[in-house]
């Protein structure tokens, strides 16, 4: 059983009628959006490494109906689907994801999205595609591949355990890729790679991010997102540990070989990783 609540005391909330201004050179906007959990699990000490792959299954399809039923609200214009576990200064408390809905576009999906568009008018072909042939051609960053999935260590890694699930095939939205064939291969594939997290790697702390396509409904300028079923494609990132990310100037600075992190991930996930 999977539930959704509001936040209590939440930054967004959907009555805010929205409001663009001015303040002078900068730009003030109402919070609108919404602020919710989705509690996915009634076990209060339940992690992503102990719930069973079946309880995953229905906490994927619930990120899938908060994405489209916010999605027709085109006053928000994106939503961040995050989930964290062990947070330093945080007590162990029940588990939960975050679906947070706004009215601007995320920085670093901002970021994303243009050097996915910019590719793409360069080259006429998706970036993460791209990325996923080279990576299963060479392998060596590849941490398991199953038929729709595939995942990997990225190349610049921003921490030494670093991974990103990506579908095999091109889809620029979560919430239309999710169908009944995708959704248990993906809950099979997060519940291997978090029991082995927890079990081999001293079940460190993370942070996942769900990266899925903006709200289109919402496209205030003409021609804004104009390839973007072409251009982005959807994509999970978990970074272990983010408050102990190296960061010099704005770069990240990490010592481990992603090609490490990828052979170290494969080993103990075990069996067969699709090869
Ligand atoms: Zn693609
Ligand atoms: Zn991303």
């Amino acid at each position: 059983m999977v539930r959704v609540v509001p936040e209590r005391d939440p930054y967004f909330r959907i009555e805010d009628e929205l409001v663009r201004e001015g303040v002078g050179m900068f730009d003030m906007i109402t919070p609108r959006g919404a602020s919710e959990l989705i509690v996915e699990s009634p076990r209060h000490d339940d992690t992503l490494a102990t719930i069973d792959p079946e309880q995953l299954e229905d906490v994927l399809w619930m990120y899938r109906d908060r994405l489209l039923d916010l999605k027709r609200d085109s006053q928000i214009r994106d939503i961040l689907l995050s989930r964290r576990h062990k947070k330093p200064g945080v007590s162990p408390h029940h588990p939960y994801s975050r679906v947070t809905a706004i009215p601007i576009v995320f920085d670093e999906k901002r970021r994303e999205l243009r050097e996915a568009r910019e590719y793409y008018q360069y080259k006429r072909r998706c970036l993460y595609c791209d990325l996923l042939r080279q990576e299963v051609a060479v392998r060596e960053r590849v941490v398991r591949l199953t038929k729709s999935f595939a995942c990997l260590v990225p190349y610049a890694a921003r921490t030494p355990l670093e991974a990103w699930i990506l579908p095999r095939r091109h889809g620029w939205s979560y919430e239309d890729a999710l169908t009944a064939e995708t959704a248990p291969e993906l809950s099979t594939l997060l519940s291997q790679f978090f029991a082995a997290l927890a079990r081999d790697f001293g079940d460190p702390g993370y942070e996942i991010v769900l990266h899925t396509a903006p709200n289109v409904r919402s496209r205030i300028l003409l021609g804004e997102w104009a390839t973007i079923r072409d251009d982005y494609h959807w994509h999970i990132e978990i970074v272990t540990q983010p408050e102990a990310a190296n960061r010099v100037g704005g770069i990240f600075v990490n010592e481990v070989p992603p090609e490490e992190t990828a052979l170290k991930l494969r080993e103990a996930i075990g069996g067969d990783s699709g090869f």
